[in-house]
């Protein structure tokens, strides 16, 4: 059996039962949307993030786009997005009929830096939303300090570092708002699409409330134009019951992640460093670069190692937002050819973890 890249929650059978049994208890009272469920999410998901609000939402495309209209983002205005991200970030941004600006990241870490939006903030921009790509956390302060001073706002895309630490601080807690998905994959992942906001701003936090659900307040009185966005409560039951174990799981990434790290070091892939000593890594995805990118994955997949591609395209080559930035940020257009994913995953064993180095390091002496 090759290792996969990721394995989702029927590779932990007491999990799995644990869950069933959740699901079912919602099943039978029959109360699938908000309600109790919701509600406690919301309350033990804000606890934990260390913000005064959460709010549950049906995925962490609608979690940004909702954030960006309580901030009465749209038509007219610029918001600063990393090209090396999930289309998402910047889908977001356009969806609710603004301009992403797309800007380069740091050949390093690979993420957003406040110099790379420092030269891009303009008059129109209104925000910027720096990416906790990988699990691994951006350098907030001198970003938050920058946004202060110029008067734009700052939405955290936490879809991929769910618990990680910022100086003491969660991801997702530092911004105006921060926004989750629950993806499957995602390190807090439900059983199909979910999302959520946090923020200490409670006006943003009732806003959102009300954008969900069609801006209504109380049944049936619509104060304004909203959507169909919420959070399932088969969802929240979920996450309510894998949250309680979120920490747990993200010492074990940050574990095989560093013995994956020292397995690999002298090997010729290279490795992503942290953009902060004080800052965190959850591994939701590991990712190495090398030239031979390419050769490396045959390699594998032949070496019984699956691997994969986060992301085969900076957001400024794909087809919905090319071709006018070809060219313009080449750090995030060599990342993307040269990058590649290995396998990492919760209930990733010792014996997985030396047959994935073992894998890399033959590849170079193959050569
Ligand atoms: C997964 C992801 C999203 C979008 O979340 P969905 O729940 O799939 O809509 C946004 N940004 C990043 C960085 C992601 O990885």
């Amino acid at each position: 059996m090759p290792i996969p890249v990721t394995r989702l929650d029927q590779a932990d059978p007491i999990l799995l039962e644990q869950l069933l049994e959740v699901v079912g208890e919602v099943a039978r009272k029959g109360a699938f949307t908000m309600g109790a469920e919701l509600d406690a999410f919301e309350r033990e998901f804000a606890d934990y993030c260390g913000t005064a609000f959460s709010v549950g939402v049906s995925s962490g495309t609608e979690a940004l786009s909702l954030a960006l209209r309580a901030l009465e983002i749209g038509p007219g205005d610029e918001v600063i997005v990393p090209s090396n991200s999930f289309i998402a970030t910047a889908e977001a941004v356009s969806w609710v009929g603004a301009t992403a600006k797309l800007v380069d990241v740091d050949p390093d870490t690979h993420l957003i830096t406040a110099e790379h939006i420092a030269a891009a903030i303009g008059p129109k921009t209104k925000a910027v939303i720096p990416v906790h790509l990988m699990g691994s956390t951006v350098d907030m302060d001198p970003i938050l300090t920058l946004a202060e001073e110029a008067g734009i706002r700052v939405i955290e895309d936490t879809a991929q570092a769910h618990g990680a630490y910022y100086k003491g601080r969660r991801a997702g807690s530092m911004g105006d708002i921060g926004c989750f998905s629950f993806y499957p994959t995602k390190n807090l992942g439900g059983w199909g699409d979910g999302g959520a906001i946090a923020t200490n701003d409670e006006a943003l936090a009732k806003q959102i409330v009300l954008l969900r659900s069609h801006g209504e307040s109380p049944r049936y009185h619509h104060k304004i134009v909203g959507t169909t966005a919420r959070l399932d409560a088969l969802q929240a039951a979920i996450l309510r019951v894998k949250l309680r174990h979120l920490d747990a799981r993200n010492d074990d990434r940050r574990r095989l992640g560093a013995a994956l790290r020292a397995g690999l070091e002298g090997t010729s892939v290279e490795l992503p460093s942290p953009a902060h000593e004080d800052g965190d890594h959850v591994y939701h995805l590991f990712i190495v670069r090398t030239k031979q990118r390419d050769a490396l994955r045959a390699h594998l997949e032949q070496h019984g190692v699956s691997t994969a591609v986060h992301y085969p395209f900076p957001i400024h080559r794909a087809e919905a937002y090319g071709p006018e930035l070809e060219g313009s940020l080449p750090v995030s257009e060599r990342l993307a050819e040269e990058i590649c994913t290995l396998p990492l995953f919760p209930t990733m064993s010792d014996e997985d973890v030396a047959r994935v180095i073992a894998a890399v390091a033959s590849f170079e002496s193959e050569e």
